[in-house]
């Protein structure tokens, strides 16, 4: 059951092949057999209580597309009973309180929890490595990464732990994981999907998508997860189309745009050819491919850099331990109480970020680091802006290279680097994709894939096109 796409198991659910409950449990059975350390809390007796009601609604012929579909939700969405520890020691003892309207509305669509997925801590990281509950091993080696900061929900999906899986990502996050696990993932536009009770790490940055086996999965999946939401000011009133009308459109005619830039120096090989080799199976399938330039690329690292830490420097002094969240034992004064939750409380990755955005939004320091960092992101917006009249979509690499071996990072600037071709797409509040491209010595390859404002119609043909044509998306370790 395991190795079918969210479709299938619809269909399979509707003709009573199996039900609900039989299908979580062999989820839930998978998730206690598994040394990958995917989840960080099981959900079991809410998800067969979930899967029961939903075999009731199936049976009366209510269901859904999503009733009865297990899947594993991000540890950065509230989620109402449950413990909320976006992968940190500091929200540990966080049971939340409420719904994010991304809970909210999954629950809605009668879709079966099964868990809270391992993240890195606060979603700062791109292998996992940083969360308190330890790091996820790569499905296909664990001895290698999967990716972060959904490396927990790349790794539960791609190891047939759960049907699909949450993601949110501020600057790669759905997208590198899903490379590195050789799944589906997508980062719609800004604003596409609300941010309310998804913990903040760069609000201007973040914004939550669906981890799939197939485009088309995502697309069923993102039907459930978009639209208005009252509680985020930063929501699109944008309509939510059905985002599965278009994935059987003809892509003859498209017009593909290569950056050079995302070519250059640093890409490994083996990635590259990969990459062209899906290129050029587009071309097969009647596209057309203009090499394009995005001047300022080389300014994404630097800029995200800044302004992620400013944001989140923000956004996470209300962890003070006061309000809620961990506390130190025997604090001598308020002070003390401060210093000590805060520094007990967040992990090194964590901590260094608050003292960058600190510093970069300190008096003096604003006009040099955090307004300039805003002038070049509009200089990167600008560069998309030119290319999308040239072209219809753009792509590329996700990842340099794939997955890295666990623990072979020694210093935090060099994995920074890792990033270089997925945080432009956050910086431009752009939608962008990674779809299972190949492989480079047994470990997958994504291609990236990243489109004009809300295009995510467009962005999910090509994909589901492509996967059409190929079956990378349909192997398993
Ligand atoms: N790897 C990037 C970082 O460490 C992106 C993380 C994310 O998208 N949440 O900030």
């Amino acid at each position: 059951m395991h190795t079918k796409t969210i479709a299938e198991l619809a269909q399979g659910l509707k003709n009573k092949d199996f039900s609900s409950v039989e299908l979580t449990q062999h989820y839930l059975d998978r998730i206690k057999a598994s040394d990958l350390n995917a989840f960080i809390t099981i959900t079991d007796e809410l998800a067969l209580q979930q899967a029961k009601s939903a075999d009731e609604k199936i049976a009366k012929g209510e269901a859904g597309k999503l009733t009865g579909i297990p899947y594993a939700h991000k540890d950065i969405f509230c989620t109402k009973g449950v413990k909320t520890s976006a992968g940190s020691k500091m929200l540990d003892n966080f049971i939340a309180p409420y719904d994010a309207t991304v809970s909210h509305k999954l629950n809605q669509s009668g879709l079966v929890m099964l868990g809270k997925s391992n993240m890195d801590e606060f979603a700062m990281g791109s292998s996992n490595e940083n969360s308190f509950y330890g790091a996820v091993k790569n499905p296909w080696n664990t001895s290698k990464v999967p990716g972060g900061s959904s490396g927990g929900s790349a790794a539960a999906v791609a190891g047939g732990l759960s049907s699909f899986a949450t993601g949110t990502d501020t600057g790669g996050s759905i997208r590198q994981p899903a490379s590195l696990c050789g799944i589906t993932g997508l980062k719609p536009t800004y604003g596409r999907i609300s941010r309310y009770g998804m913990i903040a790490y760069a609000s201007s940055l973040d914004q939550a998508g669906p981890m799939t086996k197939t485009a088309e999965d995502a697309a069923i999946v993102l039907n459930a997860m978009a639209g208005f939401d009252a509680k985020d000011s930063t929501a699109s009133e944008q309509d939510v189309p059905d985002y599965t009308a278009n994935l059987n459109d003809a892509i003859n005619g498209l017009t593909i745009g290569l950056p050079k830039e995302f070519f250059a120096d640093g890409l490994e090989d083996a990635v590259a050819t990969e990459v062209m080799n899906a290129v050029k199976e587009f071309e097969a399938m009647g596209a057309i491919i203009k090499e394009i330039s995005l001047p300022n690329s080389a300014y994404a690292i630097p800029t995200y850099y800044i302004v992620a830490p400013c944001e989140c420097s923000s956004n996470l002094s209300r962890m003070d331990g006061v309000r809620y969240g961990y506390r130190c034992d025997n604090p001598k004064n308020l002070e003390d109480l401060y210093l000590r939750s805060r520094s007990e409380g967040f992990g090194a990755e964590v901590k260094r970020r608050i003292m960058i955005g600190a510093y970069a939004l300190s008096a003096g320091y604003y006009d040099a680091y955090y307004l300039k960092a805003q002038k070049t992101r509009h200089l990167i917006s600008n560069d998309f802006k030119k290319a999308f009249t040239e072209v219809d979509v753009i792509m590329g690499p996700v990842s340099p290279t794939t997955a890295f071996d666990l623990g072979s990072f020694k210093d935090p600037v060099s994995m920074y680097l890792a990033d270089i071709y997925t945080l432009s797409a956050n910086l431009a509040g752009l939608p962008a994709m990674s779809i299972p491209a190949g492989f480079s010595q047994k470990m997958p390859v994504g291609l990236q894939l990243i489109g004009n404002y809300w295009s995510e119609p467009k962005l999910l043909n090509i994909a589901h096109q492509f996967q059409q044509q190929t079956d990378y998306h349909a192997q398993m370790p």
